[in-house]
């Protein structure tokens, strides 16, 4: 920071006391020296490079009795400027010391255009148009699938849109795969219905041929069970029937 405050910035012409002999525009960070002079501080630093007397009144600077002057500085801060931008057409005044904060979103600072390898300085106002015409524009997707979108393709992705479409053919695939199953399985249940008749028939046509069997030999098939019992005066009784698995 070197110098003061240029004086044409200022809205009203500023008092002549407010001005520093050294660099001729109003105090930056004013310091009184013991003879009473009063300077930016930069501007009396870097004069006491060179010399160590007073550059209005020859007398000899004491670096230890240089008094900061902060009440002034202060009052300073409180006069009205005009914008820096006024060229490009900021018509914009505020106090000085609010400059900082209104350049931060004065529509006419100059900005360097984002964009790797365009290297355009853009007024702030006029950022958004030159982003939408900017050959360097480059952008994550806003939906955050990790694609880099450039101009080329940015009008084309559209990866909610994919995904929307990529779900709905999956679900439209299990459902399909999901009704081929329960094809099959009612084809199965049928067959085995199917089986299952057939077995009672021929059981019953078995039964019928038991019927007609036990008609000649009588219901009860007598074994002589003497080989295998020790004692070999019991008789074991087998129904010729209880065997027979039944299906139902
Ligand atoms: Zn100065
Ligand atoms: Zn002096
Ligand atoms: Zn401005
Ligand atoms: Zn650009
Ligand atoms: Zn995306």
């Amino acid at each position: 920071m070197t110098g003061g405050y240029e004086v044409e910035q200022f809205v009203e012409t500023p008092d002549e006391d407010l001005i520093c002999v050294i660099c001729r525009a109003v105090l930056r960070c004013p310091v009184r020296l013991k003879c009473n002079h009063v300077f930016c501080k930069e501007c009396i630093l870097q004069w006491m490079k060179r010399q160590v007397k007073c550059p209005c009144c020859r007398q000899s600077i004491d670096q230890n009795q240089m008094l900061v002057l902060f009440k002034l500085s202060k009052s300073i801060g409180r006069l009205s400027i005009k914008c820096r931008n006024a060229q490009q057409g900021c018509r914009a005044t505020f106090p000085l010391s609010n400059e900082y904060l209104h350049i931060s979103s004065c529509p006419y600072e100059w900005q360097l255009c984002p964009h790797e390898g365009c290297g355009q300085q853009v007024l702030r106002k006029d950022a958004q148009a030159h982003d939408q015409s900017c050959c360097h524009w480059r952008q994550p997707c806003p939906m955050g699938c990790g694609t880099v979108l450039v101009r080329e393709n940015q009008a084309q992705h559209n990866c909610y849109r994919d995904l929307q479409q990529r779900y709905v053919a999956e679900r439209r695939k299990q459902r399909a795969i999901a009704a081929n199953l329960r094809r099959k399985m009612q084809r199965m249940q049928s067959r085995m219905a199917q089986i299952r008749r057939q077995i009672n028939l021929m059981c019953e046509s078995l039964e019928v041929g038991d019927l007609e069997v036990e008609a000649g030999e009588g219901t009860s098939v007598w074994t002589d069970a003497s080989d295998s019992s020790p004692s070999g005066s019991r008789h074991r009784h087998t129904d010729s029937r209880s065997s027979r698995v039944r299906f139902i």
